[in-house]
Parts: C-alpha cells; structure tokens; sequence
C-alpha cells in the first residue's frame, strides 16, 4: 500500500502548429486513486516517447483519436503493481498499457498485460519485445518480404524500428542500407548491427551514396522519415519492389501538407507495392510476432539499444528529442527504480 496521495500528471494545454514546445503542455498536480474491485493501482516505471504522438496533438481525424485538451497525455506504459484489487495481479507485478503520463494510474485488469521481467529487462517490452519491435517485424515481413541477397533500405535506421527492421532482413538474408542522421548513427549500424552500408543524410548526398551502396537497385524501402530521404528512393526501385509506409517524421511538424516528387510513374514502371500500415492492423497476430522477436533476442540474433531519459519532469523534453534525433534505439523515459 502507498501513502502519496498526490502525483504529477502531463495534459496537452494547447494544440501545436509547428514543432511543439513546452508551451504546449502543462504538469499538472492530481490525486492518486484507490483501485476498485476488478482493479490495480501501478506505480509508473517507465514511458514510451513515440513520434507517433505527435499526430494526436492535432486535432485531426486518423487511426487513433486527438489527445483531449487538459487530460493527461497517454502511450505505453511499464508499471509495477503497488496495490491490487483484482484476482489477476499480485504487488511486485510489472504489466505493460497504454497509461496516462502520471507517476500512479488505476487501471482495470483486463486492460492491462503482465510481462516476464525474467525474459528481458522490463523496458525491452517498450522496445524489441514491444510496439516498435512488432512493427518493424510485421511491416517488413508481411510488406516487404525481403529474400536473400535482395537489397533492403531502411531509413530511421538508428532509432526504435528501423534498427529492428534492418537485423530481421540481415537474419532473412538480404543486404542492408540503413539511413541515418549522424556518424555515430552510421557507426552503430555498420559496427553493432552489422548493416552492409550506412549512409549520413545530413552530411552525404543521398541520392549518390544511395547508387553507390546499393549497385543491384532497391528491392524494399523500409518508409519511416518520407521527405527528400524518401525521393531518392524512386529511381533506384527493382521490378516488384515493395515499400512498406511505416512513418513520415520529417513531416509530423509540417504546418502545411507534404509536397514531392510524384510517385506514380516509378511504381507503374517497376510494378512496386508501396502500403502504408499501422501495426495494431496486426494485433491478432501479436502473440506471433513477440515469440519470434524473444527467440531471436535469447539466440543473440537481434541487439537493440535504448535511450533512457532519467526523471518524470524530464518527459516531454524526450518526447521533442525525438524530432532533433537525440535517440539510438528507443526512446524511453525512466520514472521510478525498478529493479527489473
Ligand atoms: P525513432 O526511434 O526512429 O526516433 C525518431 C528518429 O527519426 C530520430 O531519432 C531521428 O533520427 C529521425 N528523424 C527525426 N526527424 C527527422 C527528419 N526530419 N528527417 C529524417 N529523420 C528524422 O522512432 P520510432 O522508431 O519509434 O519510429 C520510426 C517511424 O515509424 C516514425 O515515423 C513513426 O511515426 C513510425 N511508426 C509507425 C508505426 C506504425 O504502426 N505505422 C508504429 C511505430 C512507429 P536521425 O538522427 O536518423 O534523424
């Protein structure tokens, strides 16, 4: 049982047009409930900064519905239950939802999933074991389909899923180029995760060392930036490449929509799939997909790296780092020890 009973709560406070800036959101102050029956009381032990809620501070219709003005900002959260009304949790359990950005939430049982703290450390079900492993694993085996000895192009290639998509196609066989946004990005893929090429986009010419890198043409493009990175893609396409459209980051902060080259007369001429994708299309399909990422990680196949921010005050400062590119791996922020 816990004595607080005061916690601190982050609500969206005004709408961003533009990069967000700390204006945008507020810490709030907000009593710490009991659970009722049927429910847990977690102690928040770590959160998920994830580009992706960015779009939810518009108020825009998609996938998912906008952040409501003056409520609490929510993504995946790792808890520990501190107290427990329900018959399916014990305290000293760790569960994994998608919880408000709040030091203690009261959750129902049954919205949220126990994970293994023997199996990996608990952030990890943020990360490889979580949704951006299951994204990168999904988009690029039920999209791409890359075959040994195709050329794979991924970029993001240094952050959450980019650098899982390039080892799954590295463990299918193919050859991998990853785009990414500094050196020591460019070296983590070559040096770490044994990426075939990497490129800098901000300092290479892309389109060139794209040519250079990739001699046999592109048979997947990995999407997670779009932009000019995503240009320069088009012409170096294969006969029935497939490009699975997983993230656009370089536009989440346009204030007016996206223009580019058009696409068309590259996918025509080379019979290309391009589809866009949102992982919870393949939630039936989950438990599939976390097996084979677990077995991959215990047989030393997939290595992941994350980028803990220590501190609850310092939540939203991760969340901006996102769109500077101050991550390798995941970005996650650390609220309470755990010893998991
Ligand atoms: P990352 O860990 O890759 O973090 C974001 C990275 O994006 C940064 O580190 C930065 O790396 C890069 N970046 C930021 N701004 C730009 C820019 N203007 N141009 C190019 N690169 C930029 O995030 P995730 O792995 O969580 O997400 C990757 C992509 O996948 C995102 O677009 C996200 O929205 C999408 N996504 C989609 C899902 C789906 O279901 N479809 C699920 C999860 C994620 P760098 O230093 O290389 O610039």
């Amino acid at each position: 049982m816990i004595t607080i009973t005061i916690q601190k709560q982050i609500q969206l406070k005004k709408r961003p047009t533009g990069v967000p800036t700390s204006e945008h959101f507020e810490f709030v102050e907000v009593p710490v409930e009991s659970p009722a029956k049927g429910e847990i009381l977690l102690q928040t032990i770590y959160i998920s900064v994830d580009p992706y809620l960015r779009g939810r501070m518009n108020d825009t219709k998609s996938y998912i519905p906008p952040f409501k003005l003056n409520e609490a900002i929510s993504s995946g959260v790792i808890g520990k239950v501190v107290e427990s009304k329900s018959d399916l949790f014990e305290v000293g359990d760790f569960v994994i939802g998608s919880l408000g950005w709040q030091q203690f939430s009261v959750a129902k049982d049954n919205t949220v999933r126990k994970i293994d703290p023997n199996l990996a450390p608990v952030s990890a079900y943020l990360s490889v074991l979580g949704m951006t492993g299951l994204t990168a694993y999904f988009g690029l085996l039920d999209i791409g389909k890359p075959k040994a000895g195709e050329t794979v192009v991924v970029s993001g290639a240094a952050g959450a899923v980019g650098s899982i998509v390039g080892q799954i196609a590295k463990i299918k066989g193919a050859r991998v180029v990853g785009i990414a946004g500094s050196d020591e990005k460019v070296r983590y893929l070559l040096d770490e995760l044994g990426f075939d090429a990497a490129i800098n986009y901000n300092t290479q010419d892309v389109g060139s060392a794209l040519k250079e890198a990739c001699p046999d043409g592109i048979d997947v493009y990995f999407e997670n930036v779009g932009g000019e990175i995503s240009d320069t893609i088009f012409p170096l396409l294969n006969n029935f490449a497939r490009i699975p459209v997983c993230g656009a980051i370089s536009a989440y902060n346009n204030s007016e929509p996206d223009v580019g080259p058009r696409v068309q007369g590259y996918l025509i001429k080379t019979s290309s799939l391009m589809q866009g994708f949102t992982v919870g299309n393949y939630s039936s399909r989950f438990g599939e997909g976390a097996k084979e990422l677990a077995s991959w990680l215990l047989e030393g196949k997939l290595k992941y790296e994350e980028t803990v921010t220590e501190g609850f005050e310092n939540t939203i400062d991760a969340f901006l780092d996102l769109f500077k590119g101050a991550n390798l791996g995941k970005a996650i922020v650390k609220v309470a020890d755990s010893d998991k």
